[in-house]
């Protein structure tokens, strides 16, 4: 059934590219919380709650008023921050911490955030999420200038831009890098002082405030990390807004020029995880809505909805419900395994799929099935998924997919492969079912989809979230891309040494 004829497309997919290892990679946690006596297990404890948004890195930097200290590592949260002796290398009632995911190119020592500098204002520590479309424009200026960068992280321009600050007071310096720095961004920073809070204007990347007992504040990229440590959720930080809080309490700043918001779409589609609240609304309604609309718009008749897990649960329950079809567990995930899509090499992807999922045959033999994943990316989940479940018996395999087709990278922080290497912008819908081996395959439309997370239909002229990855539609400019052709930043970047 499968069609592996697709030749020009299935090359670019399959064979690895070196170059790959050649761009920024983010797509991480982050979390800061202050007043708090044990301020550094409570940030090991909101990681762990985070773990799903960065896997290959993790790390913490603490404030005792007087001193910075700093423990970071590559890996698992569990595995790094497990003993007592690391929280007690980490003394003070504030602290800041990341979890990272960078591909094989990005991922050594040096990279791992919170990044640190002493400036002339002090110690200054910060935990980035997202991806800075100008952050290698900015980076050769500040390097023409005498700035000697410590990693290749996009992260680190926005310390050499507060240390190069000409304003006075810290806040002051922070703020003026801001306003220099485009594309993604939800940081928190830590100084002596105050810990920080701040998205970018569009608030691409999300930010939530949370508050423990008495004056003890929390940021975090979700407010799973809040549940974990018992934190009430008290509001998401406003595209734009820089929270500080300091002794005197809490302070919220808008610097940037008012703009409508942006927030990424797709972390509801995927990203987040389904017990976070985004704008106080619920993660996995949200998903099961986008079911419901998949079901409506592109119902078949079937025996049996299965979701693909994790990421497809919620969508495929929404779909049962509104289709009425059994949901069953037609395929069972092995949890020991991490995130297929997240392996290094594609020949471990590859490996990786059948690591993870395993039919449950005796609810598929003989049965017409609906499956029903979060999208397609490169096809390699669904391709191997289908085949599965048609070994295992199934009359008719039929994929709906709860996202439109992914047609173009992310540039904001989500990780995603370059356009030659996403399915669905390098061939049609008919010839990417004969690809993955389904009888039929739909996606939800991008109508459908926003109607799932905010009950209305896509405003054409003026986008209620960031879609560019369905629309091709970029809410900022992209000023590295636009300045620095692929192959110059290529060899930009192995100057600098990417390949730590
Ligand atoms: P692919 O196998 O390349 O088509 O990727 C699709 C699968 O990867 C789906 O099952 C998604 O749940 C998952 N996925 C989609 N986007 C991402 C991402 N940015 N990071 C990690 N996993 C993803």
């Amino acid at each position: 059934m499968t069609d592996r004829n697709l030749a020009p497309f299935i090359l670019a997919a399959f064979i690895p590219n070196l170059d790959d290892d050649d761009k920024f990679h983010d797509e991480c946690g982050v979390f800061g919380i202050c007043n708090n006596p044990e301020a550094a297990a409570h940030t090991v404890l909101g990681l762990h709650a985070l773990q799903h948004r960065g896997q290959e890195a993790a790390g913490v930097v603490s404030c005792d008023n007087a001193q910075f200290h700093s423990h970071k590592s590559l890996g698992h949260v569990a595995d790094n921050f497990n003993s007592p002796h690391v929280i007690e290398s980490l003394p003070g009632d504030c602290a800041i911490g990341h979890v990272r995911y960078s591909t094989s190119g990005g991922s050594g020592m040096r990279n791992i955030q919170p990044l640190f500098a002493d400036l002339a204002t002090g110690g200054f520590s910060v935990a980035h999420n997202g991806n800075l479309t100008n952050a290698l424009t900015l980076r050769r200026h500040l390097v023409s200038k005498g700035s000697i960068f410590q990693s290749t992280s996009d992260s680190e321009v926005i310390i050499h831009l507060v240390a190069t600050s000409t304003y006075l007071s810290l806040q002051d310096r922070f703020v003026d890098a801001l306003r220099r720095i485009e594309g993604a961004f939800a940081i928190v920073a830590l100084s002596k002082d105050s810990l920080i809070g701040t998205r970018d204007p569009l608030g691409v990347r999300p930010l939530v405030l949370g508050k423990l007992s008495g004056n003890s504040y929390i940021f975090a990229s979700e407010t799973c990390a809040l549940d974990i440590i018992g934190a009430e959720y008290i509001r998401d930080v406003e595209p734009g807004e820089v929270v500080t809080i300091d002794r005197d309490g809490i302070h919220s700043l808008k610097p940037f020029p008012l703009r409508k918001a942006r927030p990424c779409i797709f972390e509801h589609v995927y990203f987040s995880r389904p017990d976070s609240l985004s704008d106080g609304k619920s993660i996995y309604k949200v998903r099961k809505n986008i079911g419901r609309e998949l079901a409506r718009e592109c119902r078949v008749k079937a025996d049996l909805v299965v979701p693909v897990p994790d990421s497809g649960t919620p969508a495929a329950i929404g779909y049962a419900q509104e289709a009425n079809i059994p949901f069953e567990l037609g395929i069972i995930r092995n949890h020991y395994v991490g995130r297929t899509f997240i392996e290094p090499s594609d020949q471990i992807r590859h490996l990786g799929v059948k690591l993870k999922h395993n039919a449950n045959r005796g609810e598929l033999e003989g049965k017409i099935v609906v499956l029903v994943d979060d999208s397609i990316v490169r096809g390699t989940t669904s391709t191997k998924i289908v085949d599965m479940v048609r070994q295992a018996g199934a009359k008719e395999v039929h994929m709906r997919i709860a996202s439109p087709p992914t047609i173009e990278p992310c540039y904001y922080g989500v990780d995603t492969p370059e356009k030659d290497k996403l399915l669905a912008a390098n061939i049609t819908l008919a010839e990417m079912t004969r690809y993955i081996g389904a009888d039929s395959l739909a996606f939800v439309s991008i109508d459908g989809l926003y109607r799932a997370v905010c009950a209305k239909d896509r405003n054409h002229s003026s986008p209620q979230y960031c879609d560019a990855c369905f629309t091709s539609d970029y809410p900022t400019s992209l000023t590295d891309r636009e300045q620095n052709d692929a192959p110059a930043q290529i060899s930009f970047l192995k100057e600098i040494g990417s390949k730590s």
